[in-house]
């Protein structure tokens, strides 16, 4: 859900209301009722989780304005996720549907990573263990830390090359995960020209 393509058509303007289509080679895959009112736009739609019932879900995305780079203003929705207790409240441009909500891509994130351990997990705790072997510390924010004395140049240099392996694929396996709720710029970005 792009706020941008939203505001284009108009969208956001009080009393506004219908439906959002979505469609893959001309045929409808998704619908959600929208109306825009005070408190931001309304969504009004159904969802259904696996094995169970379809299910009515309201939510109300606040919608706020701020200054672009090139003067004037552009909106913005305002994230409504809760996720780990928290409010999220961003200010994004895109919502995704990955679930019941829609919700922005950091709370995605963090959604998926507190869920049961996956294969992106497990390479990224491979990759962390190779890294605090070596003496440095866990995570891709930070530098592999340098040869520890008395390993040999080459056993350093398999651990990097490991480390970077299980990155390159937690990498991958999360946004493959995650296409499809990509646009399809973003899948173009990540996947190639020719991915659907
Ligand atoms: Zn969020």
């Amino acid at each position: 859900m792009d706020v941008n393509r939203f505001h284009r058509e108009g969208i956001l303007t009080e009393g506004r209301r219908g439906n959002w289509v979505w469609s893959r080679d001309s045929e409808e895959v998704g619908r959600i009722g929208y109306s825009f009112t005070q408190s931001g736009l309304v969504l009004d739609y159904r969802v259904r989780a696996y094995g169970s019932d379809w299910e009515a879900v309201m939510e109300t995305v606040p919608i706020t304005y701020a200054a672009c780079n090139y003067g004037g203003t552009r909106p913005y929705f305002q994230c409504p996720g809760y996720v780990d207790g928290r409010r999220c409240g961003r200010r994004v441009g895109k919502l995704f549907s990955g679930g019941r909500y829609f919700l922005c891509r950091h709370c995605y994130s963090i959604a998926y990573r507190s869920q049961s351990e996956t294969g992106y997990d497990r390479a990224l705790r491979r990759a962390n263990k190779t890294r605090m072997a070596l003496g440095g510390e866990p995570g891709t924010a930070y530098w592999i830390a340098p040869k520890p004395k008395g390993m040999w140049q080459r056993t350093y240099q398999r651990h990097r090359e490991q480390i970077e392996r299980d990155e390159g694929q937690a990498d991958h396996l999360f946004l493959s995960k995650y296409a499809h709720i990509l646009s399809r710029e973003e899948r173009e970005m990540y996947f190639g020209s020719d991915a659907h």
